[in-house]
């Protein structure tokens, strides 16, 4: 991550993706969720705002923030995030190439973008994963089974890590890019998810596909190294759905307990109504201090491995709070299907597995402390 931006084009990010998600997302959010239908359309039209243009983790997560408060989707913003991801991947570790052949596409929103790992076998353990690459004449050959993945349902291209067969230890997990619509290669749709309906989560099979010499990414064994910064950015771009999420459920119920009146009064005049907007504002600004204190140090070149961890427990366990919240707040609409705040809220649980569940945060997030306070002790 270089230097951050000014808060002035921080804020200007915010209030033109407010905008779009306002205008253009928010108006189909009720009828694409009943349908669990992703709108290639729509995707388009947020590439046309320049989403997929901007530059760097800071812009790209405020964006997305802000499309969330407007928009209440946040399928389709789990849908950018995974997208940002595999940019970012490209950008940084990318060939000359790889950068020509693949970021204009990923850019203008031609081609929708995933990052597949998970797999049956390999969830919170993804070094036990399956997946594997063979050298053959002419490039690879890939035979992957890539389980619940977003985008992976509707996706032109995607990240697939594999092992490499014949590799030394070392050089043993790679990822590649891989065009869906190769031969040998089959993707399928999840339509069971409760929660981030908008988004195309799926999985993506493929069966001794031809890849061609320059599908693998950033050189052999890259893989472990790749993981990393696709983990980073995903903790990020997603803390920052947890911050829109979190705001999103603070206005929406500011603006219910001023204009509901009970017992001839705003239900706002009730402690027991109050106390969940002002923990919603707690848990949003300890979580916006905490995500721009983590870019800021990984500007500085810090390892906040430990501190993106944080980042989600308390970010998702936040959002989550008041999302239910939220709807006990809006009493028997807070039910409806026509409110965001049961759609949050079950969008919240999807978002709590993705990106690593909230168990393995707290692994990294012990590990660390241990490490840190009790430096002797072997782990
Ligand atoms: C909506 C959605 C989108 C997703 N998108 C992507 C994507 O873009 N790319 C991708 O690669 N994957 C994606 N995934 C997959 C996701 O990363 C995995 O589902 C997740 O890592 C958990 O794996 P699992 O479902 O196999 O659960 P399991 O690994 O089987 O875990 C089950 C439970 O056991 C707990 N557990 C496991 N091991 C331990 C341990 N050592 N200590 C304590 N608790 C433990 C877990 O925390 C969890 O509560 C997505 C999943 C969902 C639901």
């Amino acid at each position: 991550v270089s230097a951050l931006p000014s808060r002035a084009e921080l804020d200007a990010v915010a209030a033109r993706f407010f905008d779009v998600g306002k205008r253009l997302v928010a108006p189909s959010v009720v009828a694409r969720d009943r349908a669990a239908s992703f709108d290639r359309a729509l995707w388009r039209a947020l590439a046309d705002a320049g989403l997929f243009r901007l530059e760097g983790v800071a812009r790209r997560g405020q964006a997305l923030e802000a499309l969330v408060r407007g928009s209440l989707d946040l399928g389709l913003a789990v849908t950018a995030c995974a997208h940002f991801v595999a940019i970012a991947v490209v950008e940084q570790h990318g060939s000359d190439e790889q950068k020509r052949a693949w970021l204009p596409k990923l850019e203008d929103g031609t081609w929708l973008a995933g990052c597949a790992n998970a797999e049956p076998g390999a969830g919170t353990d993804l070094m036990g994963l399956k997946s594997r690459a063979r050298e053959r004449e002419g490039g690879f050959a890939l035979s992957s089974r890539k389980w619940s993945v977003t985008n992976v349902g509707a996706c032109d291209f995607a990240l697939v890590s594999a092992r490499l067969e014949g590799a030394p230890a070392r050089e043993a997990m790679n990822i590649f890019g891989v065009e869906t619509a190769g031969a040998r290669r089959w993707m399928r749709l999840r339509s069971d998810l409760t929660g981030l309906r908008t988004s195309p989560t799926g999985s993506l099979l493929a069966w001794r596909a031809p890849l061609p010499p320059h599908a693998l990414v950033g050189g052999r064994g890259a893989g472990v190294k790749l993981f990393r910064l696709m983990f980073s950015e995903e903790r990020v771009t997603t803390g920052f759905l947890y911050l829109g999420a979190l705001k999103a459920c603070l206005e929406r119920g500011v603006r219910h307990a001023e204009q509901r009146r009970q017992f001839g009064q705003p239900i706002g005049k009730n402690q027991y109504v109050q106390e969940k907007l002002v923990r919603m504002r707690v848990a949003a600004e300890l979580l916006e201090a905490q995500l721009w204190r983590t870019l800021e140090r990984m500007a500085a070149g810090d390892d906040v491995h430990a501190s993106l961890s944080v980042v989600k427990v308390h970010g998702i366990e936040a959002a989550i709070d008041a999302a239910q919240d939220l709807v006990r707040l809006l009493g028997s609409l807070g039910v409806s299907v026509d409110e965001p705040a049961e759609r949050l809220l079950r969008d919240l649980l999807g978002l709590s597995i993705l990106g690593g569940t909230v168990e393995l945060h707290k692994i990294v997030i012990y590990d660390e402390t241990v490490r840190a306070l009790s430096p002797t002790t072997p782990r």
